[in-house]
């Protein structure tokens, strides 16, 4: 059985990180979307909110579970016997960063490799910051964020914008 990880921040979800798995889904038998706590980031969402956005997303792929860790990424890939990672490579800017991480996963687990998928061409600049900016003004976001997800970034955001509980 061949697994795939896809790890990354899904602060949140977006539309480019769902076409992603859709199309990793069908390569692999099963895909693990893993939100990885990354201390250098401070996330507007907590770990089970991106969680259960990612939960809401993939709902209709069977073969796609999610999952959270603290882990470093080659240890949680040997636990949970992947052999590949799964990465989305945007226009220019990812590529310099992700190379050397899946050098470096290699290095730290020889079995672990790195697959990158080129984004689709709609979702090339699209990313979680984007969308956290968009996120003050009124605009159309079912161009960026999946459907299922969007009441629930609006509301999450006005509460923050309120002041009120950010997590
Ligand atoms: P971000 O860079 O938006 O904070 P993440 O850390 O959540 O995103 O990204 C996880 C993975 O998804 C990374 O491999 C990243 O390159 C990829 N990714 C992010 N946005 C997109 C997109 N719009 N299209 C394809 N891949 C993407």
């Amino acid at each position: 059985m061949k697994i795939a990880i896809y790890p990354g921040s899904f602060d949140p979800v977006t539309s480019g990180h769902l076409n992603i798995i859709q199309r990793a889904s069908r390569i692999f038998d099963r895909l693990i979307v893993c939100v990885m706590v990354n201390a250098g980031k401070k996330p507007m969402f907590s770990l089970e909110e991106r969680v259960a956005m990612i939960s809401k997303v993939v709902a209709d792929l069977p073969n796609v579970e999610v999952d959270s860790s603290d882990e470093l990424l080659a240890e949680y890939a040997r636990r949970k016997g992947g052999c590949v990672i799964v990465k989305g490579l945007r226009a220019g800017s990812d590529f310099e960063n992700e190379f050397q991480m899946a050098l470096i996963n290699r290095k730290i687990n020889p079995d672990l490799d790195t697959m990158f998928l080129t984004a689709e061409h709609q979702y090339m600049y699209l990313s979680s910051s984007t969308v956290k900016e968009l996120a003050s003004y009124d605009v159309d976001l079912s161009d960026f964020l999946p459907e299922q997800i969007i009441e629930d970034f609006k509301k999450r955001v006005s509460t923050i914008h309120q002041g009120g509980n950010r997590k």
